[in-house]
């Protein structure tokens, strides 16, 4: 049978394999633990401890505020070094618990294996996900418990586990699929058991047949779960695109994908939601890419969250030689960083340090309407019109060509000959748009 896929796309060069055949690495961190406030979606967190405070591994130690939001804990045991200002991986300044490790790793008391996983109720464990700080991990960060609680009137049939992992070098979700393959069935069982009428739909890109294999296997003889091959494209793993390839059902314009009965889940998500439920730990570590050309030994890491890309370089031989440019994240979508004392958090599913071949240094050249931006475009929009209304700032015309359902892929800007600055001069329209509905 033929791979599922959705329209248009690219297919970027996928350079996986510096990483992919490499077993997960769990490392433990050397220096303080940093945890920014923001980690999530929504409302930052409020810090709940002190400087000079002595905090135990899995603590909570920022109280989430409001609805849209979810609390913060430590990875580790150690004294509060202090509660200010640092830098985010995103480039902005907030507001952060700075914890002082002292090695012990010493666990709160009441984190301890649930016993009774069986009897649990959706409420409960919609409850303890909540309380246990799970968000996206792919990157978006969107608080989970409250993707488990779509509207009432959302009938939800298809509950997908994303493992399409698409973006260029990162590997940390197909080692995920192969290491920890009981956690993530049994992590999607739980989620199907708040959703007794769905199915379970494992999606994985076609370049990963190991992984395919493997949880074909495991899966066999469960009734409602099956695994989802869908082609090698980018943006395989975009929600939209990953929820149209196995259903062929399309997200409304503004709208959600529990607005066509699917709710999509990353696959270290699953594994956090597995390890908060059976083992009553909340979401404390993740799994890191650390990559590109520029890195002595590339490969994935399991760390503690707070740890620093600093330290992860390292623990990867460092550099061969300066990199041209080290991003957070993967390159089509990931944000280029500026500092690497910047600490590992929630959504932190990689660390590119690319060399300055594998990056591209072209000017931007005036456009020659060839039109391959809107050829590839997965959400069928019009980029240059779009990089124009953005860049004369027409927001109103920006919307008016559906400016705000560009899912910020980065395909138009990489197929441009004239490299111009679509993605970035989109995301200025969108914030600008935001800006302009917040006045009003
Ligand atoms: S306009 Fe948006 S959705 Fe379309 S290719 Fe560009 S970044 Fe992707
Ligand atoms: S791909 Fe680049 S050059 Fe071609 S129409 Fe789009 S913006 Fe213009």
């Amino acid at each position: 049978m033929s791979a599922l896929t959705f329209k248009r796309g690219i297919h970027p060069n996928e350079s996986k394999h510096l990483t992919e055949h490499k077993a997960i690495n769990t490392i433990l961190p050397t220096g303080d633990l940093v945890y920014p406030m923001v980690q999530h979606i929504g409302a930052p967190c409020k810090p709940i401890v002190a400087k000079g405070d002595y905090v135990f591994a899995g603590q909570k130690i920022g109280e989430a505020q409001g609805f849209i939001s979810s609390p913060i804990h430590s990875s580790v045991s150690g004294i509060v070094k202090n509660v200010t200002e640092v830098l985010h991986p995103n480039g902005f300044k907030c507001e952060a618990v700075i914890v002082e490790n002292d090695e012990k790793y010493a666990v709160l008391d009441s984190i301890v294996q649930r016993t009774n996983v069986e009897s649990l109720s959706k409420e409960e464990i919609i409850e303890i996900v909540k309380e246990a700080g799970i968000v996206g991990m792919g990157g978006a960060g969107f608080p989970t418990y409250v993707k488990l609680s779509p509207p009432a009137d959302k009938k939800i049939d298809h509950i997908i586990l994303n493992g399409a992992e698409c973006e260029p070098f990162i590997t940390s979700d197909h080692r995920i699929m192969l290491e920890e393959t009981d956690k993530i069935i049994l992590g999607l069982q739980l989620i199907l058991k708040i959703f007794p009428e769905a199915k379970g739909y494992i999606g994985i890109e076609d370049n990963k047949p190991d992984a395919i294999k493997v949880l074909q296997d495991a899966t066999k003889d469960i009734d409602n779960i099956e695994v989802s091959v869908v082609k090698s494209k980018y943006p395989q793993g975009a929600e939209k695109q990953l929820i149209y390839s196995i259903t062929k059902r399309e997200v409304p314009s503004g709208g959600l994908p529990a607005d066509v009965g699917c709710i999509v889940q990353n696959i270290d998500t699953v594994v956090a939601i597995w390890r908060a439920v059976y083992e009553g730990m909340p979401l404390v570590r993740r799994v890191v890419t650390v990559s590109g050309g520029a890195i002595k030994d590339p490969q994935n890491f399991q760390v503690k969250l707070g740890v620093s890309y600093r330290e992860l370089i390292e623990a990867a031989g460092g550099f061969t030689e300066e990199p041209a440019k080290v991003i957070s994240g993967g390159p089509m979508m990931g944000f280029a960083m500026y500092s690497i004392d910047a600490p590992v958090i929630k959504g932190t599913s990689s660390i590119l340090c690319l060399t300055k071949n594998e990056v591209s240094v072209e000017e931007e050249k005036n456009c020659i309407r060839c039109g391959k931006c809107a050829t590839y475009c997965p959400m069928n929009l019009q980029p240059i019109e779009l990089n124009k209304y953005s860049l004369v700032g027409e927001t109103e015309n920006f919307e008016k060509y559906r400016g705000m359902d560009c899912i910020e892929c980065g395909a138009c800007s990489y197929v441009c000959p004239s490299k111009r600055h679509l993605l970035q001069s989109i995301r200025t329209g969108k914030k600008a748009v935001l800006a302009n509905r917040k006045k009003s």
